[in-house]
């Protein structure tokens, strides 16, 4: 099996969290630099304060995955693009829905390939939660993402920033998993976004969606990022057979009527190497926008709010 050198860009939680360790163990891929603003290195490997450093440095890399915020994205994955890089993105891919339209033309016109990740989707239970919708059909769908913005992004600025998606960063997952899952394509109907009056992006969110359906089923999300009692990251829906399925922990359980049916360990990012390596392998692209025209709806017809001031 060949093994591939890949550059790690924007050295923060997630690159340390999963990122890192999993190119590590991989037997596909090789670490053979980071790119940090901040210098941070990894295993004495070569670290650049820039991604043009590398470029120049290293032209041998062609293989980038960039785990910065949102923001600086679209002007990243060009530079990796006309470096002849392919890319790996995380999610959500850019703040905007031109950019990201721009990146998957250019990524093409460059012939290079573009990997863009929703790592909530790399579950068994999630999968399984699709063909059973696709085979019995959906009459209910509610979504519940609450976890602790202190927890999960510790004095990440950046998230209250415009651009930033506030509580939609985390609920950008159950959107991932939200239109896998379906068998129809879904809208927003109504949005409401609670801002707190000192910041720029919301903190609870809530959606009722429709479909094009004559039988449209009732389907609603709610996220809240200040939930300090653990994480509630379940969506559940009532088949056309009546049966409830319940995925849990973030799609990593899948119960029906009560049982589990699905239970195994979070192996997400495990599983978006091994596609894309196989998506290398195969030369092909793979971008998947739903999720984001999803938030960027809801952001367009929500009403805001203004709620209590956030401080950490
Ligand atoms: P983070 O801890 O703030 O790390 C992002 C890193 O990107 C920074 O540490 C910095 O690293 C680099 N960077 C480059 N330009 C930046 C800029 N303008 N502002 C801030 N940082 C900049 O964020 P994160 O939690 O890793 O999240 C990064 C992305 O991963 C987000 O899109 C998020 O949705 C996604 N994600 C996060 C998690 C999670 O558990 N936090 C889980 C899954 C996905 P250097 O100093 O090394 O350059």
């Amino acid at each position: 099996m060949n093994t591939r050198k890949i550059a790690v860009i924007g050295i923060g939680k997630i690159a340390q969290d999963q990122h890192l360790p999993v190119i590590d163990k991989s037997e596909r891929f090789e670490l053979a630099a980071t790119v940090s603003g901040r210098g941070v290195a990894h295993n004495g490997l070569p670290v650049f304060r820039t991604a043009a450093e590398l470029y120049q440095a290293m032209p041998e890399i062609k293989l980038v995955a960039i785990c910065t915020p949102p923001g600086v994205r679209h002007a990243y994955v060009r530079e990796a693009l006309d470096a002849g890089c392919d890319v790996l993105l995380e999610k959500p891919p850019t703040p905007t829905i031109s950019e990201l339209d721009d990146l998957v033309a250019y990524a093409a016109a460059k012939g290079r390939i573009l990997f863009q990740t929703w790592h909530s989707r790399y579950n068994g239970a999630v999968d399984r939660a699709r063909d059973i919708l696709a085979a019995d059909g959906v009459r209910r769908v509610r979504i519940d993402w609450r976890e602790s913005v202190r927890k999960w992004h510790p004095g990440q600025d950046w998230v209250w920033e415009p651009g930033g998606f506030g509580v939609c960063d985390p609920g950008i997952n159950a959107l991932s998993i939200f239109t896998k899952i379906m068998p129809f394509p879904v809208f927003v109907e109504k949005a409401d976004l609670q801002f707190p009056s000192n910041r720029m992006t919301p903190v609870d969110v809530t959606i009722r969606f429709k479909s094009g359906r004559q039988d449209g089923p009732e389907m609603s999300a709610h996220f809240n990022w200040l939930e300090e009692d653990g994480e509630v990251w379940t969506i559940t829906a009532e088949t056309g057979k009546g049966e409830t399925l319940t995925l849990e922990r973030g799609g990593t359980v899948l119960k029906v009527d009560g049982q589990t049916e699905v239970e195994a360990p979070s192996e997400e990012y495990e599983g978006i190497y091994a596609h894309f390596a196989q998506l290398l392998d195969e030369g092909r692209s793979e971008v998947d926008g739903s999720p984001l025209l999803l938030v960027a709806d809801a952001f367009l017809l929500g009403a805001r709010e203004n709620t209590d001031p956030f401080e950490w």
